[in-house]
């Protein structure tokens, strides 16, 4: 994959240069790389919320870089679970109402989304916060909200950017392991980007982000 930005001063900044990785099903991927080495941009081609300049995601089969906006957000919809750093909860809606949002929108019947968002709030041990609004939850309860959202339309693809970079390393570590064993039970895919290196010693394998390319440690 490629992809440059057009600075404010009208220089081309190369970000992507060639980064390209495969994954199998039951696998999490980390990417990891100093802030700016392109993490988020990858993130956001891979899960089709930005345009490639260059190269193709293939996904089960169907080449996402191909697809017309349409069908994107269907795919998107349909297959991926995205958890970013802040979490873009909607912070007047309660924790159940967040999580059921992705299911609802899809059409499927009230009783079911909620019903699968409190099993969902439940493994995230959030059992009697249901129905709080997400603002008076605290950072980390509301980063354990918006993993519950991500998995709530059972994604087949899994894309979490920084998810625990602003709890604190004990919620860390329980988010990473919960993400980690929904991609492994799942035959789901998992990509990880993050700083920390204790959360990517739970992934299958680390790629360090150098140059606009994905190096395996032993590369360096
Ligand atoms: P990371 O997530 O690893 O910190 P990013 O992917 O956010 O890195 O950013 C990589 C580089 O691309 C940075 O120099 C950033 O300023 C630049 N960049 C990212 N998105 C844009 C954009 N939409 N417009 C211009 N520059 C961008
Ligand atoms: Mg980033």
């Amino acid at each position: 994959l490629r992809k440059s930005f057009l600075a404010p001063n009208g220089e081309q900044i190369e970000v992507l240069r060639g980064a390209t990785f495969t994954a199998k099903h039951g696998e999490v991927i980390a990417v990891t790389g100093p802030s700016g080495s392109g993490k988020s941009t990858l993130l956001h081609l891979l899960g089709g919320l930005d345009v490639v300049d260059h190269g193709t995601v293939t996904f089960d089969g169907i080449e996402i870089t191909k697809l017309t906006p349409r069908k994107l957000a269907a795919f998107r919809r349909q297959k991926i679970g995205f958890v970013f750093q802040f979490h873009y909860l909607l912070p007047d809606l309660s924790a159940i109402e967040n999580v059921a949002l992705p299911l609802l929108i899809a059409r499927e019947k009230r009783e079911y989304a909620y019903s699968r968002a409190g099993n969902l709030l439940e493994d995230a041990h959030l059992t009697g916060r249901e129905d709080h609004p997400v603002s008076h939850l605290s950072g980390g309860e509301q980063q354990r909200v918006a993993l519950a959202r991500a998995l709530v339309t059972h994604p087949r693809l899994l894309l979490a950017d920084e998810p625990t970079g602003n709890v604190d390393a004990v919620v860390a570590e329980e988010l990473g392991k919960a993400l980690v064993s929904y991609v492994r039970n799942n035959g789901a895919v998992g990509v990880m980007a993050t700083h920390s290196a204790s959360l990517a010693s739970l992934c299958d394998r680390t790629f360090v982000l150098e140059g606009g390319r994905l190096k395996e440690p032993r590369d360096l």
